[in-house]
């Protein structure tokens, strides 16, 4: 997969190239480009905002330099342009199995009030754009959200994960939040590891993780047990 950023603070993205997606990279997984905003400006003061139309607090980011950074970053290829807002559609584990299926993703990281709307939907003219949210709460810049986005879709790519089961039972692959994980000793401080999990007895674990998954979603996120599709309860958990 190719993943393009433009920002006006690159070293914002060094994580990156850390760690499990820093290996992703050194595997050819995945072939990152950052790019700083500020080249497609010509003055000297390298400016990239200006005052909003019809008043209000804030600066907004000019669309000239992000059209032109846009036309050289996507010059030759459509890939799919991501732009981090509050405002957006919630980003979700559902749209980063989506991403995942992409070759090419581009992320325009807003700071400010944001980009020129003008910039998003000249876009759209040419390429697929997501506005997304990574949750209800107001950053002060989109690489942070660009920082959870692409690790988050590139964990999923085929060959990141040394055990490619491990995202499969995550939280949200089956609608529930994942139940808790012990390692050893069996005992720690007083407490100690539910028997079931040393028993060996694999139908028994199963049905135990999916009961604490159950239980966690219930007390936790009840909109997502609202949301799971009858079909996807077996008998035992309609007991519950
Ligand atoms: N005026 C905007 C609004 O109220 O919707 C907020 C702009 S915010 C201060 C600056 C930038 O941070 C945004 O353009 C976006 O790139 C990023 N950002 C802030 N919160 C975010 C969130 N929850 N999800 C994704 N990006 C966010």
């Amino acid at each position: 997969m190719r993943v393009d950023v433009i920002t006006i603070f690159p070293d914002y993205l060094a994580p990156l190239r850390e760690a499990l997606l820093g290996k992703a990279i050194d595997k050819g997984l995945l072939d990152l480009g950052v790019h700083d905003l500020r080249k497609w400006t010509y003055d000297v003061h390298k400016a990239v905002d200006d005052s909003p139309f019809g008043g209000g607090p804030g600066m907004v980011m000019k669309p000239q330099v992000w059209g032109e950074a846009l036309d050289e970053v996507c010059a030759g290829a459509t890939p799919r342009l991501i732009v981090p807002t509050p405002a957006g559609r919630p980003f979700t584990q559902a749209v980063a199995q989506e991403l995942a299926g992409e070759s090419h993703l581009v992320f325009a990281c807003g700071r400010y009030e944001g980009i020129d709307q003008r910039v998003i939907d000249d876009a759209a003219t040419r390429m697929p754009v997501d506005e997304l949210s990574i949750g209800d709460y107001v950053l002060v810049g989109g690489e942070v959200a660009v920082l959870a986005i692409v690790e988050a879709v590139v964990r999923l790519l085929p060959g990141v994960l040394g055990n490619p089961a491990s995202h499969e039972q995550d939280s949200f692959s089956d609608g529930l939040l994942e139940g808790p994980s012990y390692t050893r000793p069996v005992v720690w401080r007083d407490r100690e590891v539910p028997e079931v999990l040393r028993s060996g007895n694999h139908a028994a674990i199963a049905r135990w993780r999916r009961d604490r998954a159950l239980e966690r979603t219930f007390e936790r996120r009840p909109d997502l047990l609202e949301a799971l599709p009858d079909a996807e309860l077996d008998k035992q958990d309609r007991k519950l």
